[in-house]
């Protein structure tokens, strides 16, 4: 029987990385286990995973999708919560997007106990996961696993350069690269789907590392809890293929995600004392922090219908240009984004304005011991008065820049609008709490942080206080949010994690 060095918990954004890393020194044994399918090749990919957002049905990849549901407010009907359950995971299924948090995020961590994550100690990780195909300087990788590129104007579809001539026409500065330190307003968004092909961690990183001998892969392997001998992670319970099975490792590192990780940490008796002993799971760790300090980028959709010749985009992303800024009155830079498109099938155009630093805050809780049960999650969504005065403003905004001239000639009526609310805050506010949804990016509920703050979960390099053997890798260790959408953060720590952990 195989010996396990390490065994990596979800092969996502951060599992994909560091299963291909660790896996690099031949003489390590490392183990891979997957709740999702495998698929071992890109030509076995589903089209909707391998192009995604190129594609009608790949809008939402939900045929690899956990299906969790959650409270967004409480007037809000339930969201639904969108994961991949997949090799890759997540970056199997996301929208592409790739951009960089910004320095005053790694401030902001620092300021947060984390010295260690410095805008200048986390850039060279930011390059080495990319080969950028239209920069080339400082501030961008050229050798990565990950294509990253960008439409040109020339490329853009007549929706996507209307949003950008309004953007301009609004006062809002050009933004040719998103990446680049320092930038704001309107420009092309970094996307790791340029030529089409989504590039996952399954694709990007893991194919690269299949042929090794000493790299596992289990696919439809669900991790039910962490085994300890004392406070040591000795290995898993899970089921494979339906079967229960017990594996033994010399380290585990639990990259299961935001929402996964914290849910595996409770099981295993790692979590608020209380809550635990509520559903009898013996305490080994009292971590109030476990489940704690939910984070996301809260949106509301806004919808029209368009002229119904309208050319289907159904073979380029539909979200190429972008518009970040910073909210009148606000201490954060760039603490807005819109995302802005037509979707190929419906014949709508969306509009999503977004919070990239939102100061409201969510919980995670268990609802069973069975892992197959999804925990309940609580987003809390625009509960701080700055988030709905932020969200009042850019709703205001983006209706504003969609009524002028360039749009005439293909917006028709609007579909989901918030009417005569539009000019009363008080009644702006209630639309916006009913229409509150996500914006995908789910983090921070393991926080990394000083043990002394009573919150945190694992230290700067992610390994679990008061335990042995046990990290966690992935979206849930964020100490908060970063201003941009999250996989290439998750992606830059991981490869960082993995050059400790080696
Ligand atoms: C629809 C959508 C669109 C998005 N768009 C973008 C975008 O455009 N740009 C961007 O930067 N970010 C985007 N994101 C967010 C980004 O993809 C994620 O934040 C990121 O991939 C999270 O990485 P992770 O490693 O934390 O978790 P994940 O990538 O979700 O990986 C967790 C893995 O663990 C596995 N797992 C969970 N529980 C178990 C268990 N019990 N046993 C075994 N395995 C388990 C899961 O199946 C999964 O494979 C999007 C996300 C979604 C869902």
């Amino acid at each position: 029987m195989t010996s396990y060095d390490t065994l990596i918990i979800g092969s996502g954004s951060a599992g994909g990385v560091l299963a291909a890393r660790l896996s690099e020194d031949p003489t390590h044994q490392v183990l891979l286990l997957e709740a999702g399918p495998d698929y071992t090749s890109a030509e076995a990919l589903p089209s909707d995973l391998r192009y995604g957002f190129g594609t009608p049905s790949g809008i939402l990849s939900l045929t690899h999708d956990w299906g969790y549901s959650a409270t967004a407010t409480p007037a809000a009907p339930p969201i639904a919560i969108p994961r991949g359950r997949v090799i890759g995971g997540s970056s199997s299924v996301n929208a592409t997007i790739f951009l960089r948090g910004i320095p005053d995020d790694f401030a902001r961590w620092v300021a947060l106990g984390n010295d260690r994550w410095a805008w200048e100690s986390v850039l060279p990780y930011y390059r080495k996961i990319e080969k950028d195909q239209d920069f080339q300087d400082d501030f961008h990788g050229s050798d990565g696993p990950i294509p990253v590129g960008r439409y040109g104007e020339a490329d853009w579809p007549e929706d996507q350069r209307a949003w950008y001539a309004a953007c301009l026409d609004a006062g809002y500065p050009e933004s040719p690269d998103m990446n680049r330190p320092g930038t704001t307003g309107v420009g092309p968004y970094p996307l790791n789907s340029r030529g089409r092909v989504r590039h996952s961690t399954a694709l990007a990183y893991l194919l690269p590392a299949r042929g090794r001998a000493n790299l596992t892969i289990r696919g439809n392997a669900v991790v039910q809890r962490i085994c300890f001998a004392g406070s040591r992670a000795a290995g898993v319970e899970a089921l494979i293929d339906g079967a229960a099975e017990e594996i033994s490792a010399g380290r585990v590192i639990l990259c299961g995600g935001a929402i996964a990780s914290p849910q595996l940490l409770m099981l295993s008796g790692i979590g608020p004392a209380e809550h635990l002993r509520s559903l009898d799971i013996p305490v080994l760790l009292d971590r109030p922090g476990v489940g704690d300090g939910l984070r996301d980028h809260p949106t509301t959709g806004l919808l029209w219908r368009v002229r119904s010749d309208f050319p289907a985009n159904t073979t380029a992303h539909f979200h190429q240009v972008g518009l970040r800024y910073s909210a009148a009155g606000s201490d954060f830079f760039n603490d807005m984004i819109v995302y802005f498109g037509v979707h190929p099938v419906e014949q709508t155009l969306f509009v999503r304005p977004t919070i990239n630093y939102a100061l409201s805050t969510g919980t995670l809780r268990l609802t069973s011991t069975d892992v197959r049960v999804q925990p309940a999650l609580n987003y809390g969504y625009y509960a701080h008065p700055f988030d709905r005065q932020r969200q009042r403003e850019a709703i205001r905004l983006c209706i504003k820049l969609v009524g002028t001239d360039g749009f005439a000639g293909f917006v028709r009526e609007p579909i989901q609008h918030p009417g005569q609310a539009l000019h009363d805050d008080p009644a702006l506010d209630h639309w916006i709490l009913r229409h509150a949804d996500t914006g995908h990016h789910s983090s921070s509920t393991c926080r990394m942080g000083p043990e002394a703050d009573g919150l945190s979960v694992v230290d700067q390099r992610g390994k679990v206080y008061g335990t042995e053997g046990l990290w966690v890798v992935d979206a849930s260790i964020l100490p908060e949010t970063v201003r941009a959408n999250i996989n290439a953060t998750v992606l830059m720590m991981a490869e960082r994690m993995a050059d400790w952990l080696k």
